[in-house]
């Protein structure tokens, strides 16, 4: 049999003009920072090529204003050959007509060649607007450019709109809605972890990108935000503790013996991934494992289902195994 071409890893690009936070996005989701220090950030001025050791491809670009997207220097076959998903950020806290048209000028330029490319327009900095405003805003953003783009004839084009702020987790929630259209295993994924929950007594389980903290599925209970953020902020503990005490994430390569900590982290050999478990004040057990080196699953439980942990464990080894059949993981990962 023929050799299967590895799968890739999502591709996302993110466009905008000139202030209307594509800095500040990219690294308060891929790098840790604080919503309040993006005030110091610089504005991105050229192509970024963001070399993130996550489970999704990510560049910034800038746009018009200083370089011409439909410059031939862009290798847009590159970009938009492969699965992939633009982002276009429009500052809704400043005058929105000139990026609009740039916005629509890039999609119709796009439908010709990529129609596949999945268009999501972040309408950002919604952060001290009222809910009527973006709405409102929102809704004017649509009405022009559906109109836009049926005097260009175009009809039918699919573009998804995000409201986001990085001062809380809405733009969090929009890369993961932007993450899981681009996974043809959405469907598979979600279904392995409703087994899981129903198994192991587990009320709500996540798939997280450990490094953007972005969910890529779910089980299909309700997502609340609290159980998110709850989740995430334990990501954020583990991998603090594992870059002091774990093994070395980065560069990728055979790991760099650490010393352990005593209780919850164990990897030196290849197979035995992070596993730590929380009992908070209100009953309830966070419970984390690293499923390899870009996702880890965490899960929500009452006390009484972590008392047969080896159950848990079990069903979760069981889950990761046809993960790594879902995904291909061992070729996926050797990109
Ligand atoms: P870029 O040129 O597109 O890369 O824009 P920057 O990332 O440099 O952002 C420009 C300014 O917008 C910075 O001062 C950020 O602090 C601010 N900013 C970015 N995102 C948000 C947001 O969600 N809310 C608010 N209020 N300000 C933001």
């Amino acid at each position: 049999p023929r050799d299967r071409p590895s799968p890739r890893r999502p591709r996302l690009l993110l466009m905008g003009q000139r202030r209307s936070g594509k800095s500040s996005i990219s690294s308060v989701v891929f790098h840790k920072m604080q919503p309040a220090e993006t005030l110091f950030l610089e504005s991105t001025t050229k192509i970024q090529k963001d070399p993130i050791h996550s489970f999704m491809d990510f560049q910034v670009w800038d746009l018009p204003g200083q370089l011409d997207f439909l410059d031939e220097a862009f290798d847009f076959d590159k970009i938009f050959g492969e699965l992939g998903a633009l982002i276009w950020v429009i500052d809704a806290q400043d005058e929105i007509l000139d990026p609009l048209s740039r916005l629509h000028r890039t999609i119709i330029a796009l439908q010709r060649d990529y129609p596949n490319v999945n268009i999501e327009v972040f309408i950002h900095k919604v952060d001290g607007l009222s809910d009527e405003y973006k709405l409102d805003t929102q809704r004017d953003i649509m009405q022009r450019t559906q109109d836009e783009l049926a005097d260009a004839g175009l009809e039918n084009v699919q573009i998804s709109y995000h409201l986001t702020s990085i001062y809380d987790h809405s733009i969090f929630e929009a890369f993961s809605k932007v993450i899981q259209k681009l996974l043809p295993q959405l469907g598979t994924l979600e279904n392995l972890l409703n087994v899981l929950c129903s198994n192991s007594g587990i009320e709500k389980a996540f798939l997280f990108d450990v490094l953007s903290k972005i969910y890529i599925a779910t089980d299909s209970s309700p997502v609340d935000v609290q159980s998110y953020e709850i989740c995430s902020d334990y990501i954020d503990v583990i991998v603090d503790i594992s870059e002091l005490y774990g093994y070395e994430r980065l560069p990728p390569g055979p790991p760099i013996p650490r010393p352990l900590s005593p209780t919850t982290m164990a990897r030196q050999e290849e197979g035995e991934e992070i596993c730590s478990v929380i009992r908070l004040h209100n009953g309830m057990v966070l419970y984390l494992r690293e499923i390899n080196k870009f996702l880890a699953l965490i899960c929500l439980m009452r006390k009484e289902s972590i008392e047969k942990q080896s159950l848990v464990d079990y069903n979760v080894q069981i889950f990761q195994d046809a993960l790594k059949k879902v995904f291909e993981i061992g070729g996926a990962n050797k990109q």
